[in-house]
């Protein structure tokens, strides 16, 4: 039987053509396609300015610059994350401030979130963990009584919906990301949904070296902008994505379901909340019972030709963040989560026996 992993992309023919054509085309970085797909984002986010980057981690990065957010500022987030997410509020000189979450969604626990605000707190960024949204309306609530601004990490919540709204559509700042792993990719690749154009043109200075171009000749900087712009390579990959995108989305929900139907309940893992309204069900992930010890799961599920992954261990236990001052215990749930999360293999390709295959060996693995 072959090795299943936890996640593949899934690149149609259609799609492998279109990226052929770009690199015989003569223009193969920022060009049609870019635009194409910037024209496409901007579409699916209900018209709102969206502007696309090399990667989620520089569209989060210019979310927080066009925010003002630098030294002496505090963001609010969760240590439960990709650490790309606390790693570019310390780029630009903030100081991330981590609030612990709540065991049954993994997210942000927002009724703690009121507590660590600050007089130099600037914005919340919650992260959308495996494609669920925070309850948005208390978010903003939140944001709106203490006027802070909300850079939404929605790195994995591309296809995610909230009270049937489609996350981007709705809210301040919101990144994505088109990682490989990502619902849907660009091999690499980012967006960041804007509260203005004054906003996106900003955000365009910030993505190439603060270049403002007029006329035939005319060329001005005003500010240390990066070098953070999509390729149309890239940008052929997520259009023939973007076109399957409710495809997927549709599939990795039917997978989810079926997990439901047949994980053994008896094995006492936290499974995630149910919920089909809102998730896009970028990961299908459990909390192993104390008894067990993730790495060997790990391995055990390895030789049973079945691939887990960890998404994420807790932030502020990092040597880095450590250095900064966070200390083991500050955050007991992101802890206990954080060691003992495990991701089981999901994506669009899946077949159904694939999820029977897999919960039959964590029946094997983790039965007593
Ligand atoms: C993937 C991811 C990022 C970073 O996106 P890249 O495109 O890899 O830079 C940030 N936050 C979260 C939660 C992610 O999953």
């Amino acid at each position: 039987m072959s090795f299943l992993p936890f996640t593949r992309p899934w690149i149609d023919e259609a799609t492998i053509a279109s990226v052929a054509e770009v690199l015989r085309s003569g223009w193969i970085a920022s060009g049609p396609k870019v635009e194409a797909f910037e024209a496409a984002l901007a579409h699916y986010c209900g018209e709102r300015p969206v502007r696309s980057f090399s990667s989620g981690t520089a569209a989060l990065e210019v979310a927080l610059r066009v925010a003002g957010i630098g030294p002496g500022d505090e963001v609010i987030t969760t240590p439960i994350s990709w650490v790309a997410t606390s790693n570019v509020i310390l780029q630009v000189g903030a100081k991330p401030v981590f609030v612990d979450i709540d065991p049954r969604t993994r997210n942000i626990d927002l009724d703690r979130v009121e507590a660590a605000i600050t007089p130099a707190t600037r914005a919340l960024m919650p992260v959308f963990l495996a494609g669920l949204p925070v309850d948005m309306d208390r978010l903003y609530d939140i944001a709106r009584r203490h006027a802070l601004r909300v850079i939404e990490d929605a790195a994995q919540a591309f296809g995610s919906r909230h009270r049937g709204r489609r996350i981007g559509a709705i809210g301040d700042l919101v990144a994505f990301s088109f990682q490989a792993n990502k619902n849907v990719t660009c091999a690499e690749g980012g967006a960041l949904v804007l509260a203005s154009q004054a906003e996106a043109a900003f955000a365009e200075k910030w993505r190439l070296q603060g270049v403002v171009r007029s006329g035939e000749d005319g060329m001005e900087v005003d500010l240390p902008g990066g070098k953070s712009n999509l390729t149309d390579v890239a940008a052929a990959i997520g259009l023939g994505q973007l076109a399957r995108l409710e495809a997927f989305t549709a599939r990795r929900a039917q997978l989810a379901r079926r997990y439901f139907e047949r994980f053994e309940r008896s094995l006492e893992c936290e499974l995630p909340p149910e919920d089909f309204e809102n998730s896009n069900w970028h990961m299908f992930q459990v909390v192993l019972p104390p008894r067990a010890t993730r790495a060997a799961f790990i391995a055990a599920m390895r030789a049973q030709g079945i691939g887990i992954g960890v998404h994420y261990p807790a932030i502020h236990r990092f040597e880095l963040y450590q250095r900064l001052g966070f200390r083991e215990g500050q955050f007991p749930q992101a802890e206990r989560i954080g060691a003992a999360i495990a991701t089981l293999p999901l994506f669009p390709a899946m077949q159904d026996a694939d999820v029977d295959r897999v919960c039959e060996a964590a029946r094997r693995v983790l039965g007593r």
